[in-house]
């Protein structure tokens, strides 16, 4: 089967003729980048995506392998009269496809990938070690190369997920109690301008600022992300799993927890529900991450407050690194072998009873994967900071109701899941349980309205900084959407 790794497509000009003839020129005069088009032999197997289910067909992907080819590609397109519309390809997480468009090029840029490391000795002007990477680096990958040299970064959960997807979009983790968001992380980026312009936002503050959690595609496409990394600190991690008919006890005690002594910054706070072979159960992705060594005792003393909130089921927390423990959720066998039918994303202020009653009542369905998972902030994350355009600064809990089929399921095996979120969402959402502000990168297309979610003043610096870059709006399927009203 072919890898996109390790095999780069080739195309006819019988194909591309019938196909994408808008693109012949361009095949022409740079035939060492490779584009694949709906009708390639290979096409169904290079282009997959997480959500398998994500069948928009775009008129032809381009892979460029640096960001020379990136440049002309972009070019090629904003200059075709009319111009040929682009949109862009990191991990291929989004689960709700908007990484392609009909008639769009897309723009694969997974073969883009480094990662190149400032240590903390160097001159950095963050005081701090660096890390850059390229548009096709994965979390997974990241992680690795910090690992190779003692240092680390906050990423996701899963480490298939494209770094500057996940961190531009916001980026919540396991680390975000003590590191931020991956907004929070960001120092620093390239982009390249619809007229291929190669741009640096150290020469722009305001661009930073709106790259810290609105660039996705909105003024570029970014071509290289810089962001912190921290000396690999200690790091207790692990699951620690109840019985799901304890929940009021489990989440009712946590939240109280959380309301007499506050959460500590040091702990993830990441929750999930799902069916397992220990049957419906909540599940902690116990993080407890220090940099003081006197620190990891007040680790295990929490963990212990932890495991006395009800039955322990499981508990497999221990000392281990970032990597190991990535690796560990990373490797999980189920992660690659399920086709994904539908989520559903609502920010939550608190685990109230409610909440807990109906997550109760509801589990998601028996089928191993389906689930619904709990990114919580709080610590440092909900730090004000007015050099991000991020704009969710008060706790809240990211509340994604994940309903997944086996690959080969049929359509009604498809519909239980899919019910199940569906109205588990939307008893939620009439109950008035979830705020305002959705998380637009797990959130439903239209249950994201930018005004609501930054307010209308940051909306408005946006949409003058996109004027000024990209005025044609030639990458439509841009996150967040700024051109609503
Ligand atoms: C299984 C799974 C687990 C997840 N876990 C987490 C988690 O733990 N925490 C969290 O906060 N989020 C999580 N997410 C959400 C995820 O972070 C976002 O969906 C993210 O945008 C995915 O990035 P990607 O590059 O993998 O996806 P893609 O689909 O390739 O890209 C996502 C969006 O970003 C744009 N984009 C990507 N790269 C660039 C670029 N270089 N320049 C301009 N635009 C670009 C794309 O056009 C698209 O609109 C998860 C999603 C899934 C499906």
């Amino acid at each position: 089967m072919p890898d996109i790794h390790t095999f780069v497509p080739r195309i006819s000009s019988s194909l591309l003729q019938a196909d994408a003839p808008s693109l012949l020129t361009f095949n022409s005069a740079h035939p060492n980048i490779s584009i694949i088009t709906p009708s390639s032999p290979d096409y169904s197997t290079v282009h997959q995506e997480y959500n398998c289910c994500n069948t928009t067909v775009p008129l032809a992907i381009i892979f460029p392998i640096n960001v020379a080819q990136l440049v002309a590609a972009i070019k090629y397109c904003t200059s075709q009269s009319p111009p040929i519309a682009i949109t862009v390809r990191g991990g291929g997480h989004d689960a709700y496809g908007r990484n392609a468009l009909a008639g769009a090029v897309q723009l694969d840029l997974r073969l883009m990938k480094w990662t190149k490391i400032s240590p903390p000795e160097s001159e950095s002007r963050y005081g701090n070690a660096t890390v850059t990477v390229g548009p096709g680096t994965t979390a997974i990958e990241m992680q690795r190369a910090l690992d190779a040299v003692g240092l680390a970064a906050p990423t996701g959960w899963l480490g298939t997920v494209g770094v500057i997807g996940w961190a531009c979009g916001g980026g919540y983790g396991l680390e975000a109690g003590m590191w931020g968001l991956g907004v929070d992380n960001i120092v620093g980026a390239k982009l390249v301008t619809p007229e291929g312009v190669l741009v640096d936002t150290d020469g722009d503050a305001d661009l930073l600022w709106a790259v810290r959690g609105a660039g996705l595609g909105n003024f570029g496409v970014i071509c290289e992300l810089r962001l912190k990394a921290y000396p690999n600190p200690r790091y207790l991690a692990g699951f620690l799993i109840f019985p799901l008919v304890e929940g009021e006890r489990v989440f009712g005690g946590f939240q109280r927890m959380n309301d007499e002594e506050g959460i500590p910054r040091n702990f993830s706070a990441e929750l999930t529900v799902n069916t397992t072979q220990l049957g419906p159960s909540v599940n902690f992705l116990f993080a407890w991450i220090t940099e003081k060594d006197e620190e990891v005792a007040a680790g295990w003393a929490y963990l212990g407050k932890l495991k006395a909130l009800g039955t322990v089921l499981l508990d497999t927390v221990a000392e281990t690194s970032i990597l190991k423990f990535h690796e560990f959720i990373h490797t999980e066998p189920d992660f690659n072998a399920r086709g994904y039918t539908t989520m559903h994303s609502l920010a939550l202020p608190r685990l109230s009873p409610d909440l807990i009653r109906m997550v109760m009542d509801r589990p998601p369905p028996a089928n191993g994967t389906s689930a619904i998972l709990f990114h919580h902030a709080h610590g440092r994350a909900l730090q004000i900071d007015p050099t991000t355009a991020w704009a969710h600064r008060d706790e809240h809990y990211i509340w994604t109701l994940c309903g997944f089929a086996k690959p080969d399921a049929t359509p009604q095996e498809q519909e239980v899941p899919e019910g199940w979120s569906d109205n588990m969402f939307r008893t939620a959402f009439e109950a008035h349980l979830g705020l305002e502000k959705a998380y637009w990168s797990l959130s439903r297309p239209e249950h994201c309205d930018a005004v609501r979610y930054f307010g209308l003043e940051t909306v408005n610096r946006l949409r003058e900084l996109k004027k000024k870059y990209n005025p044609g709006n030639v990458f439509p399927a841009a996150l967040p959407v700024l051109e609503y009203m």
